[in-house]
Parts: structure tokens; C-alpha cells; sequence
């Protein structure tokens, strides 16, 4: 009886230490695929001129005054280089 309540705790053992090796793999690609690392790879920068943050890979990057500022789109930076000087 004693064996076969020691066999039923290493079946349910391995059991678990197969599902604890497994499931972390599984669980990253389910939650939000990633996402995370993009994210940290990509770093908002604040558009000065409207207030919108945009990803730094894709924004419009302009000179001025020592500075590189960030924009959403062209309009953005030709209108804030208008009012800035
Ligand atoms: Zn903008």
C-alpha cells in the first residue's frame, strides 16, 4: 500500500516537473508575444509640438539648438520650426 502511495508521489512529481519545464515557453508565447522586448527596443520620445509620444525608430527627428527633438509626422516638425524660429 505504503509503494503504491510512493510510486503515486513520483508519477505526480514527474508529472509536475514535466508541466514546470514546459510551461514556461508555452506561457511567454501566450502572453502577448513579444511584445515586451519591442517594446523596450523601441523608446517613446515625446513630439513637442502636438504632445504625442512616438516610437523613436519612427519619428521625425530634427537639429535645433544643440537638441534633437522628435516628431510625430513632418507637419509636426515644420509648424514647431515655424513658431520656434
Ligand atoms: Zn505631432
Amino acid at each position: 500500500m505504503i509503494r503504491l502511495v510512493i510510486a503515486g508521489i513520483i508519477v505526480y512529481v514527474i508529472y509536475r516537473l514535466s508541466r514546470f519545464l514546459f510551461t514556461p515557453a508555452g506561457k511567454i508565447s501566450k502572453n502577448r508575444p513579444g511584445e515586451q522586448s519591442r517594446i523596450e527596443g523601441e523608446d517613446l520620445v515625446k513630439d513637442p509640438y502636438c504632445g504625442t509620444y512616438v516610437p523613436i525608430n519612427s519619428a521625425h527627428k530634427a537639429a535645433m539648438d544643440g537638441k534633437t527633438l522628435y516628431f510625430c509626422s513632418r507637419e509636426c516638425l515644420e509648424k514647431y520650426k515655424k513658431e520656434n524660429g
